[in-house]
C-alpha cells in the first residue's frame, strides 16, 4: 500500500547493488491516468519532482536520484496515461501494421519495451522497476502482467520483491503476518511469485514471524527481509545488507559482482548517528494539510536537502512547519520566527497564504534571520523588497493580482501564450537551464564556479522592467539566465544580512546525501553561526 516505503526500499536495494560495482537504474510506474505528475495537487500526491529533461514525476524519483547519486530521465518514469498515450499514438501512425490493438498484449508489451529502453539508455546491469499501488487492485494489473510476460521470456533475469506491511495493534503486540500472506496469494494469482519478501513493520521481525511468512508464502526463510522503521532512511541500505539481501539477489540472478565498496555511505550514516548539534529550521508553506493530517511529503526534497546540508556540517536539523495563513490572520505570530536558526519559503502556486509568506520574509529581513526562498519564495522576496525597501507600494506578482501597479513578478513571455490557449499541462518552464553567477556574491562563493545548471518549474519571473529599481536599492541579482535576462538568484550582501537569498530554480531537486547542495550548505552555515 502507499506510504509503506516501496520507493525507499527500491532505492536502497539499488544503492547496495551499485556499491558492488553494478550499474543500476530505476523506473517508477504510477498506475494513474495522468500522463505525468505535473497537474496534481501536492496535498493529494505529495511533491512533484522535476528531472533535468523537464519531466514532472513522482517524488520516489527523487529518492532514486538521491540514493543512486544519478540523474534520471523521462525514460525512467511511466504512468498508465503515458503508456496508453504512446500506444494510441503508435496506432494512429500505423505502427501496428493493420493489427487489432488490444489492452493485452499491447499495453504490457509497451511497458516491457520501456523497461528495456531505460536499461539500454543508461547501460544498466540492473533495472529496478517499482510498481506503484497495491497488489490485488485493478489499477496495476497490466503492469504485473508485463512483469509476468517478461519473466516468461527471461526467467533468470527477473527477480520479484514484494514489499508488505505487518501491522501490530499495540506497542508490544504481535506483528500480524496475514496481510502479507494474502498479498503473496494475490501476487500468485497474477502469475507471479515473490523471490524476496520485504517485511515492513514498526519493529524488527522475530524468527517466528519469518518462519511463518516463509512457510505460508513459499519462500526460503532467509529471503524474508526484516525492514523495521529507522531513524534515518539513509540507514536502510545498511539494514538490508545485514539481512544479506545482496547475496540473495546475486544468487537468484546468478550474478558475480565485485566486492562491496560502500565506505562513503557508511561514513554518512555514522555522521548522522553521531551528530549532536541541532539546527532549527522553519518552513513557511501551505501544502501541509489533508484533512487532519500534515503532509510533509509535499516538500520532501526540501526536507532532504536541509538534512544533507546539515549532516555535512555534523549537525541534525529540527524542522518545523509554519502555516503561512496563520501569519495572515495574526501578525503577532510572526514573533515565532525568532525561535528559528533559519527560515525557508518553498515553492508554491496561487494566492492563498501569500501575504503571510511576504510578512514572514519581511520579518526575517528586518530581524536578520537567515532566509532561503525557493522559486515562489524567491519571487515573493522580490515583492517584499519592492514594497518595503524600493517604495513600490502594492507591488505584487501578477499570479496574485493581475492589475497591480507594480508587477514586479510577471508571467514569462513564452508561457503567456500557452496559458491563453489553456494549455496548462505544458505551461511551465521546466527542467535544467544554465545560469551565470556574478563575482563577489554569496552564490558564486558557494558554488565555486561561474556557470551552473539547475532545475526549474515555474510560469512567472522577475519582471525585467523592475530590475534596475531593485538593484538601486541594494538587491543583488547574483545568478542570471544564460539565454536571456532571466533573474535566477537574488541576494542581499553579507554586510547587510547574514543570509537573504532566493532562487528562481529548485536547488532541492539536485541535492544528494553524498553531494549536498552548495546553497543549502551555505544557508545552514549561516543558520548555525547566527
Ligand atoms: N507560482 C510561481 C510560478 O509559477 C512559482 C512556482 C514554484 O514555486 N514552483 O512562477
Amino acid at each position: 500500500m502507499s506510504g509503506v516505503g516501496k520507493g525507499t526500499a527500491a532505492a536502497s536495494i539499488g544503492q547496495i547493488l551499485q556499491a558492488h560495482g553494478l550499474e543500476v537504474t530505476s523506473i517508477k510506474i504510477d498506475p494513474y491516468i495522468n500522463v505525468d505528475a505535473g497537474t496534481m495537487n501536492p496535498t493529494e500526491h505529495g511533491e512533484v519532482f522535476v528531472l533535468d529533461d523537464g519531466m514532472e514525476c513522482d517524488q520516489d524519483m527523487g529518492n532514486y536520484e538521491r540514493f543512486l547519486n544519478r540523474d534520471l530521465t523521462r525514460a525512467n518514469y511511466m504512468t498508465t496515461g503515458s503508456i496508453y498515450q504512446s500506444v494510441i499514438n503508435k496506432e494512429r501512425n500505423l505502427e501496428y501494421g493493420g493489427h487489432c490493438v488490444e489492452v493485452v498484449p499491447h499495453i504490457p508489451l509497451e511497458v516491457i519495451s520501456r523497461i528495456r529502453n531505460a536499461g539500454r539508455k543508461s547501460k544498466a546491469d540492473i533495472v529496478i522497476t517499482e510498481i506503484g499501488g497495491t497488489v490485488g487492485e485493478y489499477q496495476n494489473i497490466l503492469f504485473l502482467e508485463a512483469i509476468r510476460i517478461l519473466k516468461l521470456k527471461e526467467p533468470d533475469s527477473v527477480l520479484i520483491v514484494l514489499v508488505s506491511f505487518l501491522p501490530a495493534l499495540g506497542d508490544d503486540s504481535e506483528l500480524k503476518t496475514k496481510p502479507t500472506q494474502y498479498a503473496a496469494k494475490s501476487l500468485n494469482s497474477a502469475g507471479l511469485h515473490p523471490d524476496i519478501i520485504l517485511a515492513r513493520a514498526q519493529v524488527p521481525l522475530d524468527r517466528k514471524r519469518k518462519e511463518k511468512i516463509a512457510f505460508n508464502c513459499s519462500v526460503p526463510e532467509e529471503n524474508v527481509i526484516s525492514a523495521p522503521n529507522v531513524k534515518t532512511i539513509y540507514d536502510i541500505p545498511m539494514n538490508f545488507r545485514k539481512e544479506n539481501i545482496d547475496k540473495i539477489i546475486f544468487k537468484t540472478l546468478k550474478l558475480k559482482p565485485n566486492k562491496e565498496r560502500n565506505h562513503e555511505w557508511a561514513k554518512l550514516v555514522r555522521r548522522i548517528k553521531n551528530a549532536e548539534k541541532k539546527v532549527k529550521i522553519g518552513i513557511v508553506g501551505k501544502y501541509f494539510t489533508t484533512g487532519k493530517f500534515m503532509l510533509a511529503d509535499s516538500y520532501i526534497s526540501v526536507i532532504e536537502a536541509i538534512k544533507h546540508a546539515t549532516y555535512s556540517l555534523n549537525a541534525i536539523p529540527e524542522i518545523e512547519w509554519l502555516n503561512a495563513e496563520e501569519f495572515e490572520q495574526n501578525k503577532r505570530h510572526l514573533k515565532k520566527l525568532g525561535d528559528f536558526d533559519g527560515i525557508i519559503i518553498p515553492g508554491g502556486f496561487g494566492a492563498r497564504g501569500i501575504e503571510g509568506k511576504i510578512a514572514a520574509i519581511k520579518y526575517c529581513r528586518v530581524n536578520k534571520i537567515p532566509l532561503f526562498g525557493l522559486c515562489y519564495g524567491m519571487q515573493l522576496s522580490a515583492v517584499e523588497f519592492a514594497r518595503d525597501v524600493a517604495g513600490l507600494k502594492g507591488a505584487n506578482t501578477t499570479e496574485v493580482n493581475s492589475n497591480t501597479k507594480y508587477p514586479v513578478i510577471d508571467i514569462l513571455p513564452e508561457q503567456k501564450k500557452k496559458m491563453e490557449e489553456k494549455d496548462y499541462g505544458g505551461s511551465m518552464r521546466l527542467g535544467s537551464y544554465p545560469a551565470h553567477l556574478k563575482a563577489g556574491t554569496i552564490a558564486r562563493a558557494a558554488y565555486g564556479k561561474e556557470l551552473i545548471h539547475e532545475r526549474h518549474r515555474h510560469r512567472y519571473e522577475v519582471n525585467p522592467e523592475f530590475i534596475h529599481r531593485l538593484e538601486k536599492k541594494g538587491l543583488v541579482f547574483s545568478g542570471i539566465g544564460k539565454d536571456r535576462r532571466l533573474m535566477e538568484i537574488l541576494e542581499l550582501p553579507r554586510n547587510i544580512h547574514p543570509f537573504f537569498l532566493g532562487t528562481q530554480f529548485h536547488p532541492e531537486f539536485k541535492s544528494r546525501p553524498l553531494a549536498p547542495h552548495p546553497l543549502f550548505v551555505e544557508f545552514i552555515k549561516a543558520a548555525i553561526s547566527d
